[in-house]
């Protein structure tokens, strides 16, 4: 009896184990047929035509002669400490470098992008909203101290600032909100939310 009653319970557990094998290769299996899709939908959609990022150069070059206001002595100042700050970069003073070597500029002047890194100086976008601002100050901060990886910048920033990445994120994804999404542009729509998932959070891209 002791021996039939072990058996059938050594039973329950193979089936309850081969169960659990099931379920988990079923959410793997759908998992990757959804990227699959996804991934189609990317490919069949067309992209957004991307304004040509302005180089380096250009940008610090109108960035300091959009300033008007303030002398030329104060502008030499500025671009003294901008280029040749005291104190080295590393990821102690990260904070101090992220207030002291961002800058912010107009959208339109950094190609459409959030932010952008340029050797000891870094610019982001002044119409960032709060938490987003943070994020992507603190992100290119990070290429500044030598981070050269877009993902990692990413999840280091996004450490720091949760409420930022997650505001960065959603930020990213109102251009395409933004446009009617009927019956056929809805693929399209999901292919850019996978898009902006992968640009932020996937290492591996394609
Ligand atoms: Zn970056």
């Amino acid at each position: 009896m002791k021996t039939l009653f072990q058996s059938k319970k050594g039973n329950v557990r193979f089936k309850n184990r081969k169960k659990l094998q099931i379920i988990f290769l079923s959410i793997i299996g759908s998992i990757i047929i959804i990227i699959f899709i996804l991934e189609i939908f990317i490919r069949l959609c067309p992209a957004s035509p991307r304004t040509k990022l302005p180089t380096c150069k250009e940008i610090i070059d109108s960035y300091f002669a959009d300033m008007q206001n303030i002398s030329e002595v104060e502008k030499l100042n500025l671009m003294l400490r901008t280029f040749f700050p005291t104190k080295p970069f590393t990821l102690l003073n990260i904070d101090e470098i992220a207030n002291n070597q961002v800058k912010q500029t107009e959208r339109n002047k950094i190609g459409g992008a959030n932010g952008i890194s340029c050797g000891k100086i870094a610019f982001i976008s002044s119409d960032l909203p709060y938490f987003a601002k943070k994020y992507v100050r603190l992100h290119e901060a990070l290429h500044l101290v030598g981070i050269r990886n877009e993902t990692l910048a990413n999840y280091l920033a996004g450490f720091k600032e949760p409420l930022g990445l997650v505001q960065t994120v959603y930020v990213s994804l109102i251009p395409s909100t933004k446009k009617r999404i009927g019956i056929y542009s809805f693929p399209c729509y999901i292919g850019n939310v996978w898009k902006t998932f992968k640009t932020y959070f996937v290492f591996w891209k394609e």
